[in-house]
């Protein structure tokens, strides 16, 4: 059996693609899927909303070409590991354009890991020409969060520009779904969203996430939202993709 791997990515910061990558990884550990989280964000906040220290891993995983289970850090839950970035994983992008790594670099040096896990799940900034399409590259699908915010349109249309591109060169992965965020429906501004998303997308537009506190303090805690309350809407929410996820 190989792991799964998916990427979370959007063009834009914010829409909670790192508090997705977080709910996603918790839950599928806690249903005894060997989970591994790896952080191309050079924000490191995968380490961080785990509470955990952000390091250099990511960079060491991407340029040193020592054996990648050597950066594998536990988070201290039971089959959920990560590989944790911090602002040298930037660096690690400029030394791969650099040495012209090619598209698949990530899926090459992936290839001997994908054995040891179930799952693997990676965060991603916006990149162009660098991580993020390397990350997808690797990847059986990408999950593509967007806020239902009137401004979201853009992040969400270059994604999808840059997914196309990565299909016309040959990658056969997939869209898992695009995931509506920051839903608030006393609001004619995530109502409007929120439609215009269904009438675009259809059934590749998942249910959405409600705008919670709850997951504001899970990220300044370290703990998921999983951990910190299981019967909260948000955690029925991300329940709900996880198995979506699970079934594909
Ligand atoms: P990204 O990784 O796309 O930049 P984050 O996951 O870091 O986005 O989310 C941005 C901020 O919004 C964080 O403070 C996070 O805790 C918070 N957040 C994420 N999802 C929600 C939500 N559904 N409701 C309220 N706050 C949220
Ligand atoms: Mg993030």
């Amino acid at each position: 059996m190989s792991a799964k791997i998916f990427t979370v990515a959007n063009q834009k910061g914010g829409v909670a693609k790192t508090t997705t990558v977080a709910s996603i990884l918790s839950y599928l550990a806690s249903r005894g899927k060997r989970t591994l989280g790896i952080d191309f964000d050079s924000q490191g906040q995968v380490a961080t909303a785990l509470g955990i220290s952000q390091s250099n891993n990511v960079f060491n995983f991407l340029v040193t070409g020592q054996s990648p289970s050597l950066w594998v850090q536990s988070t201290g839950r039971e089959n959920l590991a990560i590989i944790p970035g911090d602002r040298m994983t930037s660096t690690a992008q400029i030394v791969m354009n650099a040495e012209n790594r090619p598209l698949d670099a990530v899926a090459s040096i992936l290839k001997a890991m994908r054995r040891e896990y179930d799952y693997i799940v990676f965060d991603t900034a916006p990149s162009v020409g660098g991580l993020q399409e390397r990350a997808i590259w690797a990847s059986d699908f990408v999950l593509i969060p967007t806020a239902t915010e009137f401004m979201s349109s853009d992040g969400l249309t270059q994604i999808l520009a840059m997914i196309r591109n990565l299909e016309e060169k040959g990658w056969p992965g997939n869209v898992a779904g695009i995931l509506p965020t920051f839903y608030d429906q006393q609001t004619r501004e995530s109502q409007e969203t929120l439609a215009e998303l269904r009438k675009t997308f259809g059934e590749l537009c998942l249910p959405p996430i409600h705008r919670a506190t709850v997951l504001r303090e899970c990220a300044a805690e370290g703990v998921t939202i999983f951990e910190k309350d299981p019967k909260s809407r948000a955690a029925e929410e991300y329940t709900a993709l996880a198995e979506y996820l699970l079934k594909l």
